[in-house]
């Protein structure tokens, strides 16, 4: 297990959180941040290695945020492991964990939310209307409850992750956003939060996404630079099991999310997909190692 920590402050209120971090900050550190909603894995764990290099004390928030689950998404089930995932977190390093509760986070009636806008309401926006907004208006507030000097994003949820680099350029944010790679399974499968759903059929399943996209990494090896060629591609592999349900594959460019006829490495292939009740998503650079 990475990491050194022996004591881990976890606080609940934002007056305490602030309190921890100044007199972090009272001490010289540089203030790094890793937004999570729990239920932890070395996913999570490896932002907070990213963060460590960069700051020198590592402020880790827990916190399911309403806001970006619609009507018909998993906010009553998502796995809420608390005592498990303070156990990681301090395992991992983390100084100070934060783990509001809603009342703490959204107190009283809101009216002013941050909005995705035109990058937010493709794909994932797409399939889940104001998912982004909720994820913006939460990562807003909670880089000025931290003010961190970094803040690191795993590379898995790749729109997101364009998507607060845009909110931190357009809005002036002074923190620096950190991309980190994604962390698979042995076998390739994305680790995801939501994986502990799947049962041994979808899991087996599930492997198909991360096949999809590898499929597409080794046509454009060979030499492939058709958008729609290779989306084909991609699609057939995931028709081999009929039981996955596909939200959408796509080779997009990954800063405007925008297709093109012809793609260059830096490019990615995207996909999410429901198994049964749980829906997954996934991607990979199609010409370069993450
Ligand atoms: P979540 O708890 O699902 O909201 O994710 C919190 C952060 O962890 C986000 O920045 C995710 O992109 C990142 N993350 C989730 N899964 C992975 C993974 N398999 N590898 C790297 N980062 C991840």
């Amino acid at each position: 297990m990475p990491g050194t920590a022996t004591s881990m402050q976890v606080v609940t209120r934002i007056a305490d959180l602030r309190a921890a971090i100044e007199a972090a900050r009272a001490g010289g550190a540089r203030v790094g941040f890793v937004p999570t909603m729990g239920a932890l894995h070395a996913g999570h764990l490896s932002l907070v290695e990213r963060s460590k290099q960069d700051s020198q004390c590592t402020v880790m928030s827990i916190f399911v945020n309403p806001l970006q689950f619609g009507p018909r998404d998993d906010f009553a089930r998502y796995p809420r492991p608390v005592e498990a995932d303070e156990k990681l977190a301090l395992g991992a390093g983390v100084d100070i964990l934060f783990r509001p509760d809603a009342g703490e986070m959204y107190p009283g009636p809101r009216n002013v939310t941050v909005a995705a806008g035109a990058l937010g309401s493709e794909w994932e926006g797409r399939s889940r209307p104001g998912h982004f907004d909720g994820v913006l208006t939460v990562v807003a507030k909670l880089f000025n409850i931290v003010q961190p000097d970094c803040a690191v994003f795993g590379r898995k949820d790749l729109q997101q992750a364009a998507l607060v680099k845009a909110m931190a350029r357009d809005l002036d944010m002074t923190v620096a956003i950190i991309v980190a790679s994604i962390v698979r399974e042995a076998d390739g499968l994305a680790m995801s939060s939501r994986n502990r759903y799947l049962d041994s059929d979808e899991r087996r399943r599930a492997l198909t996404l991360s096949r999809a996209l590898g499929c597409v990494r080794l046509l454009f090896a060979a030499g492939e630079r058709d958008t729609a060629t290779l989306e084909a591609a991609g699609r057939r592999v995931l028709a081999l099991e009929p039981e996955i349900a596909v939200d959408y594959f796509a080779v997009v460019d990954p800063g405007t999310f925008g297709r093109s006829k012809q793609v260059d490495a830096h490019f990615a292939a995207i996909v999410a997909a429901r198994l049964g009740k749980t829906r997954l998503i996934d991607n990979a650079t199609i010409g370069e190692n993450d």
